[in-house]
């Protein structure tokens, strides 16, 4: 089965916590975002940003609705829920062994395919060393991704998303630990290699990735308190 079909988000009194008896992380979020959208998300630290991409996934708990295509996203199972969609953490964790795995651990698609993919995604246009201009499949990663940088890791994560065809993509950029010329990058890719139909959910820290954007996410203190297009806010 191919789930979701566009990729239309909406949320009903979505609140989160990390424990049972934590604070709540967002509070009570009511939203609909059409397939195809691009979102960008913007708050002060800590006012619930990256919380409400995990808690999309149910990473943390949540109460509420998350509705994927109108399927209420607890009647999935975890697994398939996590297959669907793609998030692009601030900083990717990988595993140990080779580019490859990372991008295919189930071994599922060819070299030509895994390798258009790094393209689009712009693995190969960051040279910043001999050693990146070597990147192929069967280069080691070392536990964690070490030897990458946290930008090469979110690429390789964008790649991913690319290779599996997810229809809602979830990027909460890197700040500090990216340069411009990655970041660049990344949304270069984001703009011309994703297919429109693709939802785009970006926690944005630079006033280009909000440009861009169709709409406009503002978070405060776990609340939404502005949503809309760029020029209306
Ligand atoms: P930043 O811009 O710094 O990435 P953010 O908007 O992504 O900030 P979140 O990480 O979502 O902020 O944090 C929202 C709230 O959740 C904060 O009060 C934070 O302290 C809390 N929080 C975040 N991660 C955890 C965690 N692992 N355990 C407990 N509380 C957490
Ligand atoms: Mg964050």
């Amino acid at each position: 089965a191919y789930w979701p079909a566009s990729g239309k988000l909406s949320v009903e009194t979505l609140s989160a916590k990390y424990s049972e008896d934590g604070p709540k992380v967002l509070r009570d979020l009511n939203f609909t975002i059409k397939s195809g959208e691009r979102v960008g998300i913007v708050g002060r630290t800590g006012s619930g940003k990256s919380s409400l991409t995990l808690a999309l996934l149910r990473c943390i708990l949540t109460e509420g609705k998350v509705y994927l295509d109108g399927l209420p996203t607890d009647s999935v199972n975890l697994s398939a829920l996590r297959s669907s969609i793609t998030i692009i953490p601030q900083v990717p964790e990988l595993l140990s062994g080779t580019l490859r795995q990372n991008l295919d651990p189930f071994g599922e698609y060819d070299d030509a395919v895994l390798n258009d993919s790094l393209r689009a995604a712009g693995l190969f246009s960051l040279q910043h060393s001999e050693d990146d201009a070597r990147l192929t499949l069967d280069s080691a990663i070392s536990s964690g991704g070490g030897n990458l940088s946290v930008g090469q890791r979110q690429i390789l994560a964008l790649a991913r998303a690319m290779v599996r065809r997810s229809k809602l993509l979830i990027l909460d950029e890197a700040t500090s630990a990216i340069d411009n010329e990655t970041d660049n990058v990344i949304q270069a890719s984001l703009r011309n290699e994703l297919g429109k139909d693709v939802t785009l959910l970006t926690v944005a820290h630079r006033l280009q990735t909000i440009m861009d954007a169709d709409k406009i996410m503002v978070l405060d203190a776990g609340n939404i308190v502005e949503f809309g297009e760029p020029g209306e806010l």
